[in-house]
């Protein structure tokens, strides 16, 4: 069942490959379990193949969490796998009596697991998700743990009838259960939210541009809100002229303008909020400890524009902006800076065009304009 889910995931977004190797190892995992259920007893060649399913799927299952984050199963687990799948290997001197067999297999999926579970701690980044992800392979690696003490204890639980026996038998059916649900649910639950995630990521970037839009914006100012960082300063931009551009070289010349305004400021404002709230005006927003660079930055987006050359037909294009910032005093909202560093832009058009403004020189009053946020 999971595993037509994670399926029906991957074709939904086909470049959720973790969805792929996650079905995968549920469809090999299943398979593992029926040749154990199906072959006849003292079938030692069958039973081979059965454990070396069980490995594959477990390698599965660690490559399919690993490559939510980009990363590959470990070589340590691969190398694990085959080495044990080689000593298990039937009619050998190496083999194991069968008494510690069962012990043994639990032992290797256990140390397959170790060998993603420090490297798992480091994909949490501080979510839910991530977390979810630590627990389910923890509680796979005690599972197998838990089996391994198991079959130490009792050796015979497979075969025996008695009490204690049976009793085994229900914690070695229940821990599979546990390792196969908690694996498959958390593993749909993460990919299903790396795909919510991703498509809400790309309602929010102008298409154009690469930069964030609006709707970033708004995110941006609600983490604020939420305490998740701490907007101390905006620099608001406003294209100068940008109708003649567009009358002189056609929306299609506007638009790599655009791209190429877009690009400067990615540059100069590496790493942070950049939005192009519709038309040429883009919004910064910069983190309390950027205040004291706030003049220098917006210098810096201003020389940038006007640095920009572009290829035929554009190439005698000149570009400048109007820039303003807006420090965020004590108990201002984002909004109230942004309509500020707007008003520094308005002045900045008023006093003929490509310069930098700062609210916070200035005495407040000036009509707000077409605001960013009106
Ligand atoms: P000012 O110096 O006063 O800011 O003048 P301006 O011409 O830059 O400002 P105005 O608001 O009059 O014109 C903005 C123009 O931007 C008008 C609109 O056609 C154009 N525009 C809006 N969105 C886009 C877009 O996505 N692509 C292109 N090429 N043009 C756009
Ligand atoms: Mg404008
Ligand atoms: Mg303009």
């Amino acid at each position: 069942m999971f595993g037509a889910f994670l399926v029906a995931l991957w074709m939904a977004d086909r470049s959720l490959k973790a969805a792929l190797w996650g079905a995968i190892a549920f469809f090999v995992g299943s398979g593992s379990i029926l040749v154990d259920a199906l072959r006849p007893p003292g079938e030692e060649w069958l039973r081979h193949v059965a454990l070396t399913l069980h490995f594959v799927t477990v390698a599965l299952f660690i490559q399919s969490f690993a490559r939510r984050h980009g990363e590959d199963l470990p070589t340590a687990a691969l190398g694990i796998a085959a080495i044990a799948s080689l000593i298990f290997t039937p009619f050998q001197p190496l083999s194991p009596p069968s008494d510690m067999r069962l012990v043994l297999v639990q032992l290797v999926a256990l140390a397959m697991i170790l060998t993603v579970l420090p490297r798992a701690t480091r994909w949490r980044d501080g979510q839910a998700i991530g977390r979810l992800v630590v627990g389910a392979l923890a509680v796979a690696a005690i599972s197998y743990l838990v089996r391994a003490a198991l079959f130490l204890v009792r050796p015979d639980t497979q075969t025996s009838t008695d009490f204690f026996a049976s009793f085994y038998n229900v914690t070695f059916h229940l821990t599979t259960a546990i390792i196969g649900f908690s694996l498959g649910l958390v593993l749909l639950v993460a990919l299903g939210s790396d795909a919510v995630r991703r498509e809400n990521r790309e309602t929010a970037i102008d298409p154009l541009t690469g930069l964030g839009n609006r709707r970033r914006l708004h995110w941006a100012i609600n983490s604020d809100e939420s305490g998740k960082w701490n907007c101390g300063g905006v620099i608001a931009i406003d294209l100068d002229h940008f109708k003649a551009i567009n009358d002189r070289y056609g929306h299609g010349g506007g638009d790599r303008v655009l791209v190429g305004v877009a690009d400067a400021l990615k540059f100069v404002f590496r790493g942070q909020r950049i939005c192009r709230l519709g038309g040429e005006e883009f919004l910064i927003l910069l983190p309390r400890d950027l205040n004291g660079q706030l003049p220098a930055l917006a210098s810096r987006a201003l020389a940038a524009i006007e640095a920009l050359r572009f290829e035929r037909p554009l190439d005698n294009c000149r570009v400048s902006a109007c820039v303003g910032t807006a420090i965020r005093q004590q108990g201002m909202s984002i909004e109230e800076v942004i309509r500020r560093a707007d008003m520094a832009v308005y002045r900045g058009k008023n006093q003929g065009r490509g310069q930098v403004n700062s609210a916070d020189a200035a005495n407040d009053g000036d009509p707000p304009g077409e605001g960013a946020l009106a």
